[in-house]
């Protein structure tokens, strides 16, 4: 799963992909690394497995990891290809989902690109650049698609679903709020890979003042809000410069900083968790004496497909999985308990796996 940090130059989008990263790399439980210096792996914080460690005897736990990616430069004119615009378009077109941070923070000693603080403008900014950028990439299928029409009853169908789609965003509007009319609209459209159909979360970037009260004193946070709301996307209030102090802190004192500044998890912390479930995703686990791990699928993913994420054989000769929910487990205190009571499930193809499932799968080799 890969996220993408956007924003314009100056919003604090490099202090907070620093922060995630930072917070990541001197956690000194989890295997991480930085593949190149704007892609950091963070591990999705999940105080289940640190417990279940304990129960299992083993040290060794693997968290489920969200890739962040930091794409700087997109400015005012990127689609056209103002500096290095359109390499900076491509890399967001390679990420599952979006964080676009706004600057909601006054600092006269830090040059707004624009000259003002305004949230919603900068918004507005930045959504321009990715639609320039989907609806050249929409002319261009349409060419291609035009071509075949003629004699092509699915292409016909599918340059009518191009041409509105187009139209739509010609009008400022984001194709994650398109209406697709059928299944096949609806395919096509996600096949396109649009910039703008991307889910988003908006990360408002305050001071530390405004933190406390998650930024209800701040109108600039309260213009995303309610952006935010039309377009049914979630904010999240951040301090990014708190983040960074935040995370070179070792866990005991981190715990003493947040409880000054009245919070009970870094701002870091909820922006993962909302990611994770902002994508649909969730994590079952496994458990033993060599290792305690979380593994990553979308609601609704059933049994047999779950088991692949551990290995392909595992999905082909899957034959059942012996599941007991995580809390149905503390209840009972211990696997064999939980066994008697009737709480260890044997469930077949068809169950559709849940957050917090301990799972252990049989399966023909
Ligand atoms: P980017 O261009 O969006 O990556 O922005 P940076 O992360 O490089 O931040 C630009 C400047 O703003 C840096 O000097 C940061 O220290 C500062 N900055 C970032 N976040 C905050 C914040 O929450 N409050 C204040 N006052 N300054 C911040």
């Amino acid at each position: 799963m890969k996220l993408g940090i956007v924003g314009l130059p100056n919003v604090g989008k490099s202090t907070l992909f620093n922060s995630l990263t930072k917070a990541g790399a001197e956690s000194a439980n989890y295997p991480f690394c930085t593949i190149d210096p704007n892609v950091g792996v963070v591990a999705v914080p999940d105080e289940r497995l640190e417990v279940l460690g304990e129960m299992y005897h083993t040290k060794k736990i693997v968290p489920a990891t969200i890739e962040f990616v930091d794409i700087a430069g997109l400015v005012k004119g990127a689609s056209k290809g103002e500096g290095l615009g359109n390499q900076f378009l491509a890399n967001i077109r390679e990420v599952d989902a979006i964080v676009h941070v706004v600057r909601c923070f006054e600092d006269e000693n830090i040059v707004h690109v624009d000259g003002s603080i305004a949230p919603l403008r900068d918004i507005e900014t930045i959504n321009l650049e990715l639609i320039f950028s989907d609806i050249e990439i929409l002319e261009r299928r349409i060419a291609k698609t035009t071509k075949v029409a003629r004699n092509d009853k699915s292409a016909a169908k599918e340059l009518v679903l191009l041409e509105r789609l187009k139209g739509y965003l010609e009008e400022g509007n984001m194709a994650r709020s398109f209406t697709a009319e059928d299944e096949e609209e609806q395919e096509w459209l996600e096949s396109y890979n649009l910039l703008t159909y991307k889910p988003v979360i908006f990360a408002a970037n305050v001071t530390e003042d405004d933190l406390a009260n998650d930024g209800a004193d701040n109108s600039g946070v309260a213009e995303v809000r309610a952006y935010a709301e039309k377009e049914h996307c979630e904010v999240f209030v951040v301090c990014a410069q708190i983040e960074q102090e935040i995370a070179e802190l070792d866990d005991d004192e981190k715990k003493m900083f947040l409880e000054d500044l009245g919070l009970s998890e870094s701002g870091l912390e909820k922006l993962i968790r909302a990611s994770y479930s902002l994508l649909g995703l969730l994590s079952y686990l496994t458990a033993g004496e060599q290792e305690v791990k979380a593994w990553t699928i979308t609601k609704g993913t059933k049994a047999p497909q779950a088991a692949g994420k551990i290995h392909s054989d595992f999905e082909r000769g899957f034959i059942r999985a012996e599941i007991v929910s995580y809390d149905d487990l503390m209840a009972c205190g211990t696997y064999t308990n939980a066994k008697e009571k009737g709480l260890v499930r044997l469930e077949g193809k068809e169950y559709v796996v849940q957050d917090g499932d301990i799972v252990l799968f049989r399966f023909n080799v």
